[in-house]
């Protein structure tokens, strides 16, 4: 069985594509994420030159703007003047003028001091206006140290720099004053936070300034609320010439933009992916389901189509799909043929003889039960043979069984010659019915054929038939240089006058041939009469065991002559049973009911009692005769049966040696193990036994051997015709020389006329019984025979 919660491989396959299909959209946002990162990153450091850009920017104009502040103010000649006579309170009082300036009121420059040096960097005076740092000219004093150093022609040039003081960044910037030949100089300092703060309206960004301790020293209003999670902080630092940061600038930028269209450049993306996937997904199930599931699903289901219906092995599938499904569909289709053949030669075997190549049984029954269907639609009749060859053992037992099957093969074609088709029907499929409307000849083992007639429509044909049908059977067969004839007794019913199913049609066929076998009427066509004898069989019962209490039973007697002394030695005891309401009833007929019932029994006590009185009385009167008396195989299997029959002969004092048990071959070889047990007790207790109906059961030649028998009665089958038939003469003789070489003696039944009996002489068998002598009488009848036939005897 196959799991249903197993995943089919589209699934799985699907599975597979979703999972690369989300593996790829993972990379793909981590790609785009790096990347929106990368861009951030660039236009961080854009932004940040810009910043350093316009940072230098403003420093130099500062700085062009203080050197032009510083020169006015050295180009004044008052300035000079005082310079020149060092007029410290003019030179101070003219410094002071300075921060009145243009320069300073319009808030172009911010200056905090300005100090006068001489050409020594002697302090000559410095402004008391800016701001007060209490010391004078002690603000950035590296600044002046640097000056100091410079040489040569450096010395006329403005010095520009960056300085820390006492917790303040300054702006330093000196000056000589005087153009080739400087007299002093002067020493501007001034806040650089003046002019960093442009950079807020510069740049339009919002701007926060930390001093060298990281002390904000200038926020833009807002400046906190306006840091949003879409805005790119950048930072910038300002160092001095000693690499000291004075200033940390802080500046914030608007992203948004730029995270909006890395977020739809990410969406799209996602979509593309997704899209990507999902049409790979629809692809490879297009794909997939044309060139391997469809085909596929075609393929299982013509297999299932085949495994249910029998008829659809050998069709070839038809080659689609992918190369693989080709293969695996062409591999099925060799499979197929291979099955097929196997099948046909099973069926074959299963449906066929093997023997003659004809239908058996089984086929049999369906194709009796296709005509009986057919009857049911269309009324369409048909007839139906049931044949038994008579004899047909006896050729198995003396020749063997292989001249039994050759036998058995010429007795089927034979009977093929005479239906309408002679081709012989070996396998029969619904789709091949055609073969249905033929005659068929057909063997239900041993020695039992059946023939189905569907083109005969009426008894009339089908007895012309069946005379056919005696009439090739009537000629001898040659087997292995051999001359037989083998008759054949044959059933005929037909549908639906004598049923209407294989069942009732194949039963009413065997009791019409049973019938005409023990009638010896060759062919015999069903008669409800004949077989209500059958249907009867239980009140059978009932009234014989009525006949067996009320002694209505009788006894006749045998004679069997000595071919010796042509004299009668004895004679066989035979069961009758004249009924009111049925008249005469063979023993044929009674005994079997007996025996299935267990009536048997009180048959056979019955019998024993009366024989064995008859035999006393016999003796009595000097009338000196065996007595044969028939045993059924079901009294040997009862111990209380052979105790009862030993004390009727104790008890009347018989001599045992002149009692001969008949028990039929058959009857033994049902249970060989315990008859033989059975038997040799009779025999010890001293008894005579009889092989009855010898030639036409299966008895095997070793088992005869075993046997505790004295005597062999050759079936009347075979000796009733002995005269005409070379084959029956054969068989006898063959029986009389085995008998003979075991030590047994032989009686022959049933013979009719006086060239049996001389035959039979000249043959060497013992005994003769038959009709021809005396036909079975009672004990009066059978006295009167013996006073007056020529093979009697007189009482001694
Ligand atoms: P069976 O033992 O083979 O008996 C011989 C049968 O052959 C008898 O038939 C007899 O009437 C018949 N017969 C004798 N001579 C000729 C002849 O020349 N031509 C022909 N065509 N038949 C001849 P019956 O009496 O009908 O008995 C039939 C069978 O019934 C017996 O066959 C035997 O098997 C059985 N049977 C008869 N009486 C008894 C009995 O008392 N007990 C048992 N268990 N079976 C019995
Ligand atoms: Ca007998
Ligand atoms: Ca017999």
């Amino acid at each position: 069985m196959i799991n249903p919660k197993k995943w089919t491989l589209k699934s799985q396959i699907t599975l597979m594509i979703g999972a690369m299909g989300s593996i790829s959209l993972v990379f793909s946002i981590f790609i785009i994420n790096l990347y929106s990162h990368q861009i951030l990153n660039n236009q961080q450091q854009a932004l940040q030159e810009l910043i350093l850009q316009e940072v230098g920017t403003l420093q130099e104009k500062n700085a062009n703007l203080l050197q032009e502040f510083g020169l006015r103010l050295q180009h004044n000649p008052i300035f000079k003047q005082a310079f020149k006579k060092r007029n410290v309170n003019e030179i101070t009082e003219l410094l002071n003028d300075e921060f009145s300036q243009y320069y300073i009121t319009a808030r172009i420059l911010s200056v905090n001091k300005i100090f006068v040096y001489d050409l020594d960097y002697n302090l000559v005076t410095a402004s008391t206006e800016g701001d007060d740092f209490g010391i004078k000219g002690e603000i950035c004093p590296q600044t002046i140290e640097v000056a100091k150093k410079r040489t040569g022609s450096s010395r006329v040039k403005t010095l520009e720099s960056l300085c820390y003081h006492d917790g303040r960044a300054f702006d330093s910037t000196i000056l000589p004053i005087g153009s080739i030949r400087p007299h002093g100089y002067i020493h501007i300092l001034s806040d650089p936070v003046f002019y960093l703060k442009k950079a807020e309206q510069k740049l339009k960004l919002p701007l926060k300034i930390k001093d060298a301790n990281d002390q904000l020293i200038y926020e833009t209003p807002n400046w906190e609320s306006l840091l949003t999670d879409d805005r790119l902080l950048l930072t910038h630092y300002i160092y001095d010439d000693n690499n000291k940061r004075l200033f940390t600038m802080l500046m914030h930028r608007d992203i948004s933009k730029l995270n909006k269209q890395s977020e739809s450049i990410q969406n799209l993306i996602i979509i593309a992916v997704i899209l990507v996937t999902l049409i790979a997904v629809l692809i490879f199930i297009y794909i997939f389901d044309t060139l391997m599931l469809k085909p596929l699903h075609s393929l299982t289901q013509q297999l299932s189509l085949i495994a249910e219906d029998k008829n659809k092995l050998g069709t070839e599938l038809p080659l689609q799909g992918s190369r693989e499904i080709m293969h695996l569909t062409s591999c099925f289709n060799t499979l197929h043929e291979k099955l097929s053949e196997l099948y046909n030669s099973l069926e074959n075997i299963a449906f066929t003889d093997q023997l003659t190549a004809l239908p058996n049984r089984s086929q049999l029954q369906e194709i009796l039960a296709f005509h009986t269907n057919l009857n049911q639609r269309d009324d369409t009749p048909f007839v139906l043979f049931m044949m038994d060859l008579d004899r047909f053992k006896s050729v198995n037992d003396t020749l063997g069984h292989h001249a039994g099957d050759l036998l058995l093969q010429q007795v089927g074609e034979r009977l093929s010659t005479v239906v309408r088709k002679s081709d012989y029907v070996t396998l029969v499929t619904e789709q091949d019915s055609s073969v249905f409307h033929m005659d068929v000849v057909a063997r239900l083992g041993g020695d039992e054929f059946a023939a189905v007639l569907p083109a005969v429509e009426n008894l009339e044909d089908a007895k012309i038939i069946a005379e056919k049908i005696l009439q090739v059977m009537s000629k001898p067969f040659v087997i292995e240089g051999n001359t037989f004839s083998v008759g054949v007794s044959i059933g005929i019913v037909a549908c639906p006058i004598h049923g209407r199913n294989p069942e009732l049609l194949m039963q009413h066929a065997d009791v019409a041939m049973y019938h005409a076998k023990n009638n010896r009427q060759g062919f015999m066509i069903y008669d409800s009469e004949i077989d209500k004898n059958r249907i009867d069989s239980l009140t059978l019962e009932d009234d014989l065991r009525e006949a067996i209490k009320n002694d209505l039973l009788s006894l006749v007697y045998q004679p069997k002559i000595s071919l010796k002394s042509n004299k009668i030695v004895g004679v066989e005891v035979l069961l009758r049973w004249i009924d009111e309401k049925h008249g005469f009833i063979p023993p044929d007929r009674f005994i079997p009911i007996a025996e299935q019932s267990g009536l048997i029994n009180d048959v056979s006590r019955w019998v024993l009692e009366h024989s064995l009185t008859q035999k006393a009385r016999w003796d009595k009167k000097g009338i000196k005769l065996s007595f044969a008396i028939n045993i059924s195989a079901k009294n040997l299997l009862c111990k209380s049966f052979l105790k009862f029959i030993e004390q009727k002969v104790e008890e009347l004092g018989l001599d045992y040696a002149e009692i001969f048990l008949e028990i039929t071959e058959t009857a033994v070889m049902s249970d060989p193990v315990n008859s033989i047990i059975t038997l040799r007790s009779l025999k010890n207790m001293g008894f005579k036994l009889s092989i009855d109906d010898f030639g036409t059961g299966y008895s095997s030649l070793s088992y005869l051997k075993k046997l505790p028998v004295d005597e062999i009665k050759i079936d009347r089958s075979f000796v009733m015709d002995m005269e005409k038939d070379e084959n029956d003469a054969i068989i006898v003789q063959s029986t009389i020389d085995l008998a003979h070489n075991m030590g047994l003696s032989v009686t022959a039944e049933g013979v009719e006329n006086k060239e049996v009996f001389e035959q039979l002489r000249q043959r060497k068998s013992d005994c003769a019984q038959g009709y021809y002598m005396c036909r079975p009488a009672n004990s009066d009848d059978l006295e009167k025979w013996l006073a007056e036939s020529e093979w009697g005897i007189k009482p001694k």
